[in-house]
C-alpha cells in the first residue's frame, strides 16, 4: 500500500513511527518541508520518498527570498538528494483565499512558481504533484502547454466532467483521491468514472481523515480505508484493488527501483 501524499514535517505532526508495510510519498509546501522530507527519506529510504516543492500560496510568510531565489534553493536540494526524491510538489495554482496563518501570492507569482517547478520536473525527470484549488481550468491550461510532463492532480476536485481533460494531458497523468471519498457521495461517483489505470490514493495527512476517523488527525495508515472504499466502488476484492492502485503509483513515482 502506498500513501502518495502525506505531510509529515514537524509543523504538521509528531508521528515518529508508521506501519513498516506502508510506503509514503512526503508532500512539501515550502523549502523547509522539502528539506525535512529529504532528511526523513534518507533516514528511512525503504518507507519514505520525498516530494520537494513550493505551494502556490505562501505557507511560510516569514521567508523573504524572491521566487527566483527560492527556486534556486529548491534546485540545490534536488541536486544534492536526487536519489531520495520521487516528485516535485506540491505546486500549482490556488485562487481561494489563503488560510489565516498563510499569505496569498498574486496570480502572476503563482504562475511563475508553477512554471519554474514544471521546468524542474522536466530537467530532473520527476513527476509533478499538482495542487489546484478554485483554479482547475487555469491549472490544466498551463500544464497543457508542455509536452512530456507526468504527474498527479492531487486531491482531485474537478468533478466528472474534467476527468478527461486530465487524462488528455498524457498517459502518465493520474488523479489523486483522498479520504473524503469515504463520506462524499459525489466523489465516489467521480472515482467510478476514473479509468482504473489512472487512479492513485493519498491521505493528505494530517488533513481529510476518512471514515471511521473523520474529524481526527489523519495518518498515512488510514489510507487503507481509502483503498477499501475504492474496492467497494470497483466491486473488486481488496487484493486486486491494491495491486491495481499500487501499480499506478509505482508507474508514476518509480519507487520500486531506488537508485540508492
Ligand atoms: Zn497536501
Amino acid at each position: 500500500m502506498i500513501d502518495t501524499h502525506a505531510h509529515l514535517s514537524r509543523r504538521f505532526c509528531d508521528i515518529v513511527t508508521i506501519d513498516p508495510a506502508l510506503k509514503v510519498i512526503l508532500a512539501a509546501s515550502n523549502l523547509e518541508d522539502s528539506e525535512e522530507n529529504v532528511i526523513l527519506a534518507r533516514q528511512n529510504p525503504k518507507q519514505f520518498w520525498a516530494a520537494v516543492g513550493i505551494h502556490p500560496q505562501k505557507t511560510d510568510p516569514e521567508r523573504k527570498e524572491s521566487t527566483a531565489e527560492q527556486i534556486n534553493k529548491l534546485k540545490v536540494i534536488i541536486e544534492n538528494n536526487r536519489d531520495f526524491i520521487a516528485a516535485i510538489g506540491e505546486t500549482g495554482i490556488d485562487l481561494s483565499p489563503a488560510p489565516p496563518e498563510e499569505e496569498d501570492r498574486t496570480r502572476e507569482e503563482q504562475e511563475e512558481l508553477f512554471r519554474a517547478q514544471i521546468k524542474l520536473s522536466l530537467t530532473y525527470n520527476l513527476p509533478l504533484v499538482v495542487h489546484s484549488r478554485k483554479a482547475m481550468e487555469e491549472t490544466l491550461s498551463i500544464l497543457g502547454e508542455y509536452k512530456n510532463l507526468k504527474g498527479v492532480i492531487h486531491c482531485y476536485t474537478g468533478g466528472k466532467k474534467r476527468i478527461s481533460k486530465v487524462l488528455d494531458l498524457g498517459e502518465n497523468w493520474f488523479l489523486g483521491i483522498d479520504g473524503n471519498v469515504t463520506y462524499e457521495a459525489g466523489l465516489a461517483e467521480v472515482v467510478a468514472a476514473i479509468p482504473k489505470d489512472r487512479l492513485i490514493l493519498e491521505t493528505d495527512s494530517p488533513f481529510l481523515a476518512p471514515i471511521p476517523h473523520r474529524g481526527e488527525t489523519n495518518r498515512p495508515e488510514y489510507v487503507r480505508f481509502v483503498y477499501q472504499k475504492v474496492a467497494d466502488i470497483w466491486q473488486l476484492n481488496s487484493k486486486e484493488t491494491e495491486e491495481l492502485i499500487d501499480r499506478n503509483a509505482q508507474r508514476l513515482f518509480a519507487i520500486d527501483t531506488p537508485a540508492r
